[in-house]
């Protein structure tokens, strides 16, 4: 804060309050100055603010945060803070400016949070680690399931409580399940259509463990693969293999990224990989850094990514592989050890 004339910052991303103070509600706001830190929440969360945000003043506020917050910084006659502008709205922003008399001036604070999220202290990896073995675990018990007359969304479901069972705080975001052509959709929603015989299908999931999210692909086909789908699979497989080994500490973003396209292409399927190679896991499923296309931010070890290269198409079908990847001090770290031998013969 000092090096970037930030002395003031007030937080109201609430995975960033989380991730400062250790508060877990569904609403809050927490102003971090270099010497002290105080947190506002309404007093449905006045008793596990105190007992969660270790060292931090907690305000109780009964008529709305923010006017809790503007007659603060009214009273200490503040004049600047820094606010994430990705994060409050244009209403709190005016409201923050009326309440204070119009004499508060707000900038943006940059991605300074964020910033410090991208490397993981060793309790968050070890969150992340847990994650990604409760992910792990659950696809490779739903496996039994997997045949044709299955109804995708059944197995979404199963997915979810499988993970829940192995004590996940739930799933980072809605698994994906995608059979047939569906499949070649890279987001698709899990549907009530049937798997068949012969059809590629999709399995995209993640746990969430302490509040860290753990993110992970497999696809399977269901019979005995003809060439083209066994073309397909290996090309991706090695694209995906190729691109963790060049997670390391020091390597750029984006070269993570071309190493995929590059053995992508040399296949000729480069055309068919339609999005980004991968992106940051932690208190969010996606965060920084983005391992995209001619990304220079370099891997610091201790950042945790997904790898995660696809092809898609249309009318056929798709296949993804992902994994969460630790940069570690020796090298990447594959932390959804799930098997990627996927041929379900029915
Ligand atoms: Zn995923
Ligand atoms: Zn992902």
């Amino acid at each position: 804060m000092e090096t970037r004339h930030v002395p003031l910052i007030l937080v109201s991303h609430l995975v960033n309050i989380r991730y400062l103070t250790g508060f877990t509600g569904s609403a809050g706001m927490a102003l971090m100055g270099l010497r002290q830190g105080i947190l506002w929440v309404d007093p449905r969360y006045t008793l596990q603010a105190r007992e969660q945000a270790e060292g931090w003043e907690v305000i109780e506020e009964k008529k709305g945060i923010l006017k809790g917050v503007a007659a603060w910084l009214r009273k200490e006659g503040i004049r600047d803070v820094a606010i994430e502008a990705s994060s409050l709205t244009f209403a709190q922003f005016e409201c923050l400016r009326s309440e204070t008399g119009n004499t508060l001036s707000m900038k943006p604070a940059g991605d300074l949070i964020e910033d410090l999220r991208v490397v993981k202290d060793r309790g968050e990896i070890e969150a992340i680690r847990g994650a990604g073995k409760v992910t792990a675990e659950a696809f490779s018990e739903l496996l039994p399931y997997i045949r044709p007359g299955v109804v995708e969304r059944d197995l979404a479901t199963e997915i979810e409580y499988r993970m829940r069972k192995k004590g996940a705080e739930g799933a980072a975001f809605e698994s994906i399940v995608a059979s047939g052509p569906r499949s070649a959709y890279p987001h698709a929603r899990p549907s009530s259509k049937a798997l068949q015989e012969s059809e590629l299908v999709i399995f995209d999931l993640g746990a969430i463990l302490a509040g860290y999210a753990a993110d992970m692909t497999r696809t399977v086909f269901l019979g005995e693969p003809n060439r083209r789908v066994r073309e397909l699979y290996s090309a991706v497989l090695k694209a995906q293999s190729g691109a963790i080994r060049s997670v390391e500490n020091g390597a750029a973003a984006g070269e993570v990224d071309s190493s995929a396209r590059r053995i992508l292409a040399k296949h000729r399927l480069a055309r068919y990989f339609t999005h980004s190679t991968g992106h940051g896991v932690g208190l969010e499923i996606h965060e920084r850094p983005r391992l995209g296309k001619g990304e220079t931010t370099c891997l610091r070890s201790g950042s945790v990514v997904t790898v995660e290269p696809g092809v898609y198409l249309e009318g056929f079908g798709g296949v993804r592989i992902e994994d969460t990847v630790l940069v570690g001090p020796q090298g990447p770290e594959v932390l959804t050890p799930a098997s990627k031998e996927c041929w379900v013969i029915s």
